[in-house]
């Protein structure tokens, strides 16, 4: 019932990496219990792959045939995304690399992707189960759209490619110090921001950022702009196929929506990027190669911040928080304007003198997105193209999508819709 069926030429092959040491460490169990059927019943051959180590990931999909591989799913938090769209970047052939779709089963206990791609989609908010179901049906029905990706200088010189957040301070602690927690959950999140705000710190720094030019608003009834309509930018995962299977209920009881491909949210913001300092720096790699995406907003870590960036008064800050998808976990709908693919960086931080009470307002109000209407004079919200951190304070923790990196000076940029993401 409520099935159509389409005739299948040839079947897409899905490679899907599990850490099963990620969240509670069921993993695995998940994936046989609530995916696996789902699969089979749509027709969606793949190949599981259970991570053994760190890194271990990264590594194959450095040398993986993508030829025979027509999209990455990984079933595991975000770090393993990580690492695997880091082994992407780092092929010879990265351009054609990055754009094998990829995908996201729920299965650590960060799942700040999970729960955005589900986001988009336009259901009702899902948690746990439920939200593991709602991608396991995005993976069988297969539609594909872009996704930004962010890229990332550190003073050692390493470069890194981050989907989902640089963060530095108070977030960044709870990411690290929560991790200790994993076995709980997405819950670990919260039970680290209490004990952080127990030892709420100040963190000194500077930082600087390139906002995004907002297109001046037309009075209505005026001129229209001269951009093409905008148009929905999904691809089936297999695009020159008919699609294999598509029920056209969600096995998500709660969401009413319909998940058809026509969604108008997923824009893809084509600003050509303002305010591009002229003298470029090719990225090179050890061999001296050229490696592209180069970063043409940004200059060298040790040059001095460009004229037409904006340099941040206050040097004491609680947070710094850059992020690039709606959810910074699954019950944290931090940037509530966030797309996927809409170019931006939505940069936020909060300035020291804010109260243990008010951050925890924030944090509170953030589940349902709330925050900015907090009124909290701490909070600034900013959206930028790219923007550059230098630690003051000899300590802390500065995170990318939920790892933590080396601590120092840090810069980045955005790449609009570099990478592509199974979608709703
Ligand atoms: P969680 O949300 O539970 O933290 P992640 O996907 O973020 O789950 O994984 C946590 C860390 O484990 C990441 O740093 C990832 O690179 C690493 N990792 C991946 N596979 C393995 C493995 N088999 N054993 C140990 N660590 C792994
Ligand atoms: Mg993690």
């Amino acid at each position: 019932e409520g099935a159509v069926y389409a005739e299948v030429r040839r079947p897409c092959r899905v490679m899907i990496l599990v850490n099963p040491h990620s969240g509670r460490g069921q993993a695995l169990q998940l994936f046989t219990g609530h995916v696996q059927g789902m699969l089979t019943e749509a027709a969606v051959p793949y190949t599981l792959v259970i991570t053994e180590h760190q890194n271990h990931a990264r590594e194959l999909v450095r040398k993986a045939d993508l030829s025979q591989c027509d999209a990455l799913v990984i079933m595991s938090g975000d770090g393993l995304l990580f690492e695997v769209i880091n082994g992407l970047m780092e092929r010879e052939d990265w351009q054609e690399a990055i754009q094998t779709p990829l995908g996201i089963l729920p299965g650590g206990s960060g799942n700040a992707l999970a729960a955005s791609v589900h986001h988009y989609s336009q259901s009702p908010p899902a948690w746990n189960e439920e939200l593991l179901l709602s991608c396991g049906f995005m993976l069988c029905k297969g539609l594909v759209g872009s996704m930004d990706l962010v890229s990332i200088h550190l003073a050692s010189r390493q470069r890194l490619f981050s989907f989902l957040s640089l963060a530095w301070g108070f977030v960044a602690d709870v990411d690290i110090e929560s991790e200790k927690y994993r076995h709980v959950g997405a819950i670990r999140f919260l039970m680290g921001t209490l004990v952080r705000l127990a030892s709420l710190r100040v963190y000194q720094g500077r930082l600087a950022y390139l906002p995004v030019k907002e297109a001046p608003t037309l009075p209505i009834g005026s001129i229209k702009s001269n951009q093409p309509p905008s148009t929905p930018q999904h691809q089936s995962l297999c695009s020159s196929l008919p699609c294999r299977l598509i029920p056209n209920t969600s096995p998500n009881q709660n969401s009413r929506h319909n998940h058809n491909s026509t969604n108008s949210n997923h824009n893809t913001l084509t600003n050509s990027s303002n305010n591009a300092i002229t003298t470029k720096r090719p990225e090179t790699q050890s061999d001296g190669k050229t490696r592209a995406p180069e970063d043409s907003l940004l200059p060298g870590l040790d040059q001095p911040i460009p004229d037409s960036w904006t340099v941040v008064k206050e040097e004491d800050f609680v947070l710094v928080l850059a992020i690039y998808q709606s959810h910074l976990a699954e019950d944290l709908w931090t940037a509530p304007g966030a797309m996927a693919d809409d170019g931006v960086i939505h940069l936020f931080y909060v300035t020291a003198g804010i109260s243990r009470p008010a951050l925890l307002r924030l944090f509170l109000a953030m589940e349902k997105g709330g925050h900015l209407a907090c009124g909290c004079p701490h909070l600034v919200y900013e959206k930028v193209k790219a923007l550059r951190l230098e630690p003051v304070s000899p300590q802390g923790m500065i995170t990318v999508d939920g790892e933590m990196v080396e601590y120092g000076p840090v810069q980045a940029q955005i790449h609009p819709g570099l990478a592509k993401f199974i979608c709703g």
